[in-house]
């Protein structure tokens, strides 16, 4: 039997606001360890089958990266896991852009490309990203909840 599988990228992933900078480093990834998360990858990986979920193409010729994509309670100040996605590297750069833009490591040139293609790809859909919420949460009350247990920021506060 042969399966035919459709994969509909969903350039919509690009346009969500970027989760709140005090949970960076507060992973499912980190918290439940390398085995879980390589599975996961794996099977995201394979969903995927070779093409970016979010632009449907591979163009930066670079092996596809896992992303972590949440539910955020911007009411709540949660987290939850919604599932795991295989990126390009140009979606998955743009996705964590502020992250890039801010570090001192920024590989500009793979950075730029990466506002260039979402950027455009976007305004072709008529796309705009979406700003991140007005919300009243201070950094040290964000959680991530996961399997009932809830995760509060790892770092001091955030620049
Ligand atoms: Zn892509
Ligand atoms: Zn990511």
């Amino acid at each position: 039997m042969v399966t035919i599988r459709i994969r509909t990228p969903r350039p919509e992933l690009l346009c969500e606001p970027p989760k709140p900078s005090a949970m960076n480093g507060v992973n499912p990834r980190t918290i439940k360890g390398k085995e879980w998360w390589n599975e996961t990858r794996r099977q995201a990986y394979k969903a995927a089958g070779g093409t970016c979920s979010a632009c449907g193409y591979n163009p930066a010729s670079a092996p596809l990266e896992a992303h972590e994509v949440y539910d955020v309670s911007w009411v709540e100040g949660k987290l939850i896991l919604r599932e795991v996605v295989a990126l390009c590297q140009f979606c998955h750069t743009y996705i964590h852009r502020g992250i890039h833009r801010d570090s001192r490591h920024c590989n500009q040139k793979l950075y730029q490309a990466s506002m260039k293609y979402c950027t455009k790809l976007l305004e072709d859909l008529g796309l705009k990203p979406l700003r991140t919420p007005r919300h009243n949460i201070p950094w040290y009350s964000w959680y991530l909840e996961l399997e009932g247990k809830k995760y509060f920021p790892v770092h001091e506060e955030p620049r």
